[in-house]
């Protein structure tokens, strides 16, 4: 704002003007005036002039103050109107007041004039200002990607939002005034009360999880924050309020997921060990009852006795299930799907696994109804146990939610069961099999005819054929043969149980490990995405599993191996053709001497040129092939150049330069961006420097930070160091939003900016948009700036929805004293739309891209 006070004066006789004028510059104002007489003046003058403030003499020869009151205060109610006259009385002085001048004094005191325009300007600019961040604070609220909710202390709702609105189901004016108990489940009320009351909440903010309410009684986990909000001399507290339930809905069902791995591991232990039917079977529900928290597990098996048509269920083992209720499940005649025994009888009878998601709703369970709900069961699953074609049984496992059992946890039932079903019909047939015939006696692992057994079942299985791949990995000791020549043969057994056994603890699915040869190991990797995952896996956890080197009977070997790779359904559709296909490959790599190879040439042509990118990059920073270019950023309003971002470049010899679009990924995959991440800072760092030794004025630069480096415990201090030497560098760190969502722990990276911001740097959130920040979140952030995505930028000018999104990234970015800077400008269109959204900054191809860094040096001169 600028020093001059524009006063406007109604006042007939100049001298008087003229003295009220000298009055103020005595008082160490800078004014300029000017003076008007009549109704017509006084209007131009309004709008040309356009005062700071306004002196009104009382009653002039062809005007009067009162009626300038009444029009200045009608449009132009923020300009301060103060009398100033030498025969106001008492009350009309009180009547003006009330019309809304905001003084008014007398023409003998006018050495009160100064202060009295003083205290008139100031109040007047803090109530436009209070006014512009209530507007502000209202539209934040309003439009805030999450509901929110501000109650007083006594829990009474004063404010609410269009999400609040639409989450909870109630109308603005229904929810306004109530309790907000009547937002939280009943269950939840009193501790959300005692919190409110708390007075922990008065200078610093909480979140917790709680179950909300929506209007219809439903209920929802939500995630909250409450923060206190201080309104002058009021306390209120602004709840922000996030449906959780998809988020909560997917952890259960990753932990889940993962208990009933578990139990499939525990079972197929249970199988190696157990030789006998019953304590199988007791094993099974047990481990099902106590690792897999199911609320109850049982197994019932058909008995045929007289008759081979009508058969009886006969519960014969179970866990966390009672004799009343096993003895009501003992009923005749299943199979034909009498006693309302559906569920079952239909089971068995289509040898399909049956679900009921919700016991209370189901018709097909009436007649156990009630028993299974006393019992606090909810779901059930029914999956038939099978030799063959034949049905012998079934396993039933039941849950005290409902919808326990969803897709994948069924399938992962179904595979449980039928590994149930196996050994039951193994153990059954034992006196004629060997157990032997299927499982390696030395690392009790499945052999080859196991292993191409349930490779076939997982290939024809409906799961392969609509979801991903499979991959067939076969391992091969190297020179294992010469081991147990020259160390001799108990070394060499032991050897390939400890391989077996670390292969078995580094893999997923070490239910699908097997030893297929002397020295060969194959295992099964499903649900692959591509390739380079069973790559990663070969050389990450395998890798790190087999290369420390194994003591053996005063003997320390270490091991190399060679794997070979199919993958499922490109290289095969049946587990011969996988397992051939499979032993190709590796018979490939043995030749070729490679750690391993696919069995088709372009898989192996895909990743080879993969890791050749990867082994080049590793030697581009020591041969300093890494170089930076620079784009500028450009304030909108005047034009100037007001930063720079820092853009690598990879210059190959041979090849060119060579966007990060095509290395970034791999630095990052590698680790490798850690140590060029601070290669970056320190070349930006010293172009600052230099640029400034030849007298540029060199504005902020900017570099690009990957969350990984920040996750380095030294990352900090790293910067620091480089930044040591000078303090005159001003850097920028972009960092991106997801750098706090897939953090475990966001208040250590959210400390560690906080400490390098109070070093002088700033930081910018990048690609702003494509995430997921919440504005309470980002209000908590140390950060400066925002740089808004390139796609809303792109997107501006022909969709209202990208215009909207953009405009209220600017807002809320302002209301949280944040610059914003548009990225990826290319149009004047783009340019003037953004200046007139009051946008701060702009980057882009219409002023300049990245140039390197003489270019850009010649580019700053100019300026
Ligand atoms: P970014 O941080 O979003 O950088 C802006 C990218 O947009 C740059 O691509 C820039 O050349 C491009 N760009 C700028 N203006 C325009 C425009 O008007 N139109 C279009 N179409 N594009 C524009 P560049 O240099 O290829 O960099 C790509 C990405 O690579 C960067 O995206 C950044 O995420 C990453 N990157 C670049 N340098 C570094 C670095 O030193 N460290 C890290 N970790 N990442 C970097
Ligand atoms: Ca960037
Ligand atoms: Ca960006």
């Amino acid at each position: 704002m600028s020093d001059v006070l524009k006063v406007l004066m109604i006042e007939d006789v100049a001298t008087e003007a003229e003295l009220a004028s000298r009055e103020l510059r005595r008082g160490g104002l800078q004014v300029e005036t000017v003076r008007v007489e009549t109704r017509a003046d006084f209007l131009t003058q309004l709008r040309a002039f356009a005062p700071d403030i306004i002196l009104s003499d009382f009653s002039l020869p062809s005007f009067d103050g009162l009626s300038a009151l009444a029009i200045a205060s009608a449009s132009y109610a923020h300009i301060p109107f103060i009398f100033v006259s030498g025969t106001i009385g008492e009350d009309t002085a009180i009547e003006a007041l009330k019309c809304g001048a905001v003084d008014y004094l007398l023409k003998n005191n006018l050495q009160r004039l100064p202060s009295a325009v003083t205290r008139a300007i100031d109040e007047a600019r803090g109530r436009a200002a209070r006014e512009h961040a209530e507007t502000r604070f209202r539209d934040l609220i309003e439009y805030a990607p999450h509901a929110i909710v501000v109650v007083n202390r006594d829990g009474v709702i004063e404010i609410v939002n269009a999400e609040a609105e639409s989450l909870f189901g109630y109308a603005r004016a229904a929810m306004i005034g109530a309790s907000s108990t009547i937002l939280v489940s009943a269950h939840d009320a009193q501790w959300h009360t005692g919190l409110l009351e708390s007075n922990a909440l008065t200078s610093s903010s909480v979140n917790f999880e709680v179950m909300g309410r929506r209007r219809d009684g439903s209920e929802f986990p939500a995630e909250v924050g409450m923060s206190p909000l201080h309104t002058g001399e009021r306390l209120c507290i602004s709840t922000v309020i996030r449906d959780i339930s998809e988020r909560k809905a997917q952890d259960d069902r990753l932990a889940r997921m993962t208990r009933i791995r578990t139990i499939l591991g525990s079972i197929n232990s249970v199988i190696l060990r157990v030789r006998d039917k019953q304590k199988l079977l007791d094993e099974a529900c047990r481990i099902a009852y106590e690792q897999g928290e199911f609320a109850g597990a049982v197994v019932a098996l058909l008995e045929f006795g007289n008759s081979a048509v009508k058969a009886v269920i006969r519960p014969v083992a179970w866990a966390g299930m009672d004799d009343a209720f096993l003895r009501s499940m003992d009923v005749r005649d299943a199979a034909s799907n009498e006693a309302g025994q559906k569920i079952i009888g239909t089971a068995l009878r289509n040898k399909t696994s049956m679900v009921s998601n919700d016991i209370r709703y189901d018709p097909r369970l009436r007649h156990w109804r009630d028993a299974l709900l006393q019992r606090g069961y909810r779901s059930a699953f029914v999956v038939p146990l099978m030799v063959g074609q034949q049905t012998f049984g079934i396993l039933a496992l039941f849950a005290d939610k409902p919808n326990a059992f969803n897709e994948e946890e069924q399938r992962l039932l179904a595979e449980l069961a039928a590994d149930i079903s196996f050994s039951h019909d193994f153990i059954d047939k034992e006196e004629q099999i060997n157990y032997l015939a299927y499982f390696d006696a030395l690392t009790g692992l499945p052999n080859r005819a196991l292993f191409q057994d349930r490779l076939s079942q997982l290939t024809v299985s409906e799961y392969a054929a609509a979801r991903g791949t499979i991959a067939v990995v076969l391992i091969d000791v190297e020179r294992f043969r010469r081991i147990n020549e020259s160390f001799g043969r108990a070394t060499g057994d032991d050897l390939l149980r400890v391989v077996a056994r670390r292969l078995r603890e580094c893999l997923p699915d070490a239910g699908y490990l097997a030893r297929i040869a002397a020295d060969c190991f194959a295992f099964i990797v499903r649900g692959t995405r591509s390739e380079t995952d069973v790559v990663h896996l070969l050389e990450g956890p395998l890798r790190t599993a087999l290369a420390e080197s194994i003591e053996i009977r005063d003997k320390t070997v270490r091991l190399s191996v060679r794997a070979g790779i199919a993958l499922f359904p490109t290289d095969g559709m049946d587990s011969d053709s996988l397992l051939r296909n499979a032993e190709a490959a590796l018979k490939d790599a043995k030749i070729a001497k490679a750690p391993y190879l696919f069995y088709t040439a372009e898989m192996n042509a895909r990743t080879a040129e993969k890791l050749s990118l990867e082994n080049r990059l590793r030697q581009a920073l020591e041969l300093q092939q890494f170089v930076l270019h620079y784009q500028p950023k450009v304030d909108l309003e005047s034009g100037q150049i007001v930063g720079l971002e820092a853009l690598i470049r990879w210059e190959e010899p041979g090849v060119g330069l060579i966007s990060p679009l095509d290395f970034i990924h791999v630095l990052e995959d590698t680790g490798m961006i850690i140590d060029v991440g601070i290669w970056v800072i320190a070349r930006a760092h010293a172009q600052y420097q230099s640029w400034q030794a030849q007298g540029l004025r060199v504005p902020r630069i900017a570099v690009n930070v990957s969350q990984l480096q920040i996750r380095q415990k030294d990352f900090v201090t790293r910067v620091l160091h480089i930044l040591d030497a000078s303090s005159t560098t001003e850097l920028e760190l972009e960092i991106t939003e997801s750098l706090f969502m897939d953090d475990n722990d966001p208040n250590v990276s959210r400390g560690k900016l906080a400490a390098l911001r109070e070093s002088g740097l700033t930081v910018a959130i990048d690609d702003f948009g494509t995430g997921y920040s919440s504005l309470s979140y980002l209000a908590r952030l140390p950060i400066d700036t925002l740089k808004i995505d390139r796609s809303f930028i792109t997107g501006m000018t022909s969709s209202h929805e990208n215009l909207a999104i953009v405009s209220t990234i600017i807002s809320l970015a302002h209301a949280l004293k944040l610059k914003v800077v548009a990225e990826g400008v290319e149009t004047v269109d783009q340019r003037v739309q953004l200046r007139e959204l009051g946008c701060d900054q702009m980057q882009g191809f219409l002023f300049s891209p990245g140039l390197p860094p003489l270019e850009m040096a010649a580019l700053l001169r100019r300026q």
